[in-house]
């Protein structure tokens, strides 16, 4: 297995399992679904979500041209099922860096899964 420590003082993104697999960041469970990514820049968005078992596995986006450059984010939405996590990861370049932020949420039912 690929040693994938970082030198002391830096954070994770995101926290993996020794099954290569994304634990959840709020309860370390192991059941987590990522069943929404959403791309967007400043003008434009486009929303995909993975909610069944034979949904196609490939999918291509594309949005318009942003209004300041290559200002974009890119939003994973983990769902967790072992305590109705939900993590949102937002990964957004902001002129020379890639900018990371969380929040941490609560899913009120099964039917919220993925939505
Ligand atoms: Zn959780």
């Amino acid at each position: 297995m690929t040693d994938h420590s970082i030198p002391g003082g830096l954070r994770p993104v995101l926290f993996i399992s020794e099954r290569d697999a994304i634990v959840c960041p709020q309860c370390g469970g192991y059941a987590t679904h990522l069943n929404v990514v959403e791309v967007s820049n400043e003008v434009s968005s486009a929303r995909v979500v993975a909610s069944g078992e034979d949904d196609r596995s490939r999918i291509n986006i594309s949005i318009g041209p942003g209004g300041g450059g290559r200002r974009h984010t890119v939003r994973l939405v983990i769902d967790c099922e072992e305590q109705w996590c939900r993590t949102i990861i937002d990964l957004r370049q902001h002129k020379g860096d890639t900018e990371w932020h969380r929040t941490d949420l609560k899913v009120e039912n099964d039917e919220d899964f993925g939505r």
